[in-house]
């Protein structure tokens, strides 16, 4: 099942082009729910929220072209990150950088954490800030977690994502700590939407691709993870405990590239769906 959050957080479940209406039946299941400490109270209800949709087809449905796509995740604990987990990708910043090459071996570089308030929507979109600096999108395949964990081991890992989704981790270039230059405000885009995961059975089997307006920059595929999603999963939870909604950043994958206020971003990848990502300029609401 492939569920969004749209426009001003309804709630839907897509098929095809179609986004179908299931606010109520969200509502109805978590009324009076106390929120939880941590974690995305969706998340920590999907199984029951599944349960109740049913077949989503009876619900009232309208074109996805028509809404405007939120996170999918709305209040995850934190959002984390793997820095470098594709050989290529490490082998193309080492060219540009010799004197900082990055590290090929995550379990001694561990992974970091972006802040939730950089979530945003593809819908929304990308607000770029520093525009005198090299601004660059990484598509990353995303692990959403569905059941609460601590100190899970690889072989059990898959059974505490609830799903998987797209992600772009944009980044500023710079000599700034990661979690600095990577938490600007809408710079950790998720979507287009949760795939349950009984729709993806092997989250290290998939191919995915991004175009920036037309040009083709990522080709990749989630088999060259140097850390597979299971030991991703074991890796963060060694260190932290994973509720509902958390989410990670799988890494980059070879073919980042720069990105500038008018450009469209287009991933492919047939096992979550297209997701379109506008780049803007950043405007400051407050004054
Ligand atoms: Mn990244």
């Amino acid at each position: 099942m492939r569920f969004c959050r749209y426009d001003e957080g309804s709630h839907g479940v897509v098929i095809g082009d179609k986004v179908h209406d299931i606010t109520a039946v969200v509502d109805k299941v978590l009324a009076g729910k106390k929120q939880p400490r941590w974690g995305d109270l969706f998340y920590w209800n999907l199984d029951a929220i599944r349960g109740a949709v049913g077949d989503a087809k009876q619900y009232p449905a309208k074109p996805l072209s028509s809404v405007t796509l939120l996170s999918p995740v709305e209040r995850p604990s934190k959002l984390i990150a793997a820095p470098t987990n594709y050989h290529a990708h490490i082998a193309e910043m080492a060219a540009r950088r010799p004197d900082r090459v990055p590290s090929k071996d995550i379990s001694k570089a561990g992974l970091f954490l972006k802040a939730n308030s950089a979530m945003t929507g593809a819908g929304e979109g990308v607000h770029l800030r520093h525009l005198d600096r090299l601004n660059e999108h990484e598509l990353e395949f995303m692990i959403v977690i569905g059941k609460q964990g601590s100190q899970i081991p690889a072989a059990k890992a898959l059974e505490y994502a609830a799903g998987y989704c797209l992600s772009l981790d944009m980044t500023v270039r710079g000599d700034e700590e990661r979690s600095f230059r990577k938490s600007i405000d809408s710079y950790a885009v998720i979507g287009p939407w949760l795939v349950t995961k009984d729709e993806v059975p092997n989250p290290d089997d998939v191919p995915f691709k991004l175009f920036c307006n037309g040009q083709l920059r990522h080709n990749a595929h989630t088999n060259d993870l140097i850390y597979s999603c299971s030991k991703l999963i074991e890796l963060a939870s060694a260190f932290y405990t994973l509720h509902p909604g958390d989410v990670i950043f799988t890494g980059a994958p070879a073919g980042v590239g720069p990105v500038n206020p008018g450009d469209t971003l287009t991933a492919e990848c047939a096992a979550i769906g297209p997701m379109e990502v506008k780049i803007h300029a950043y405007k400051n609401p407050f004054n």
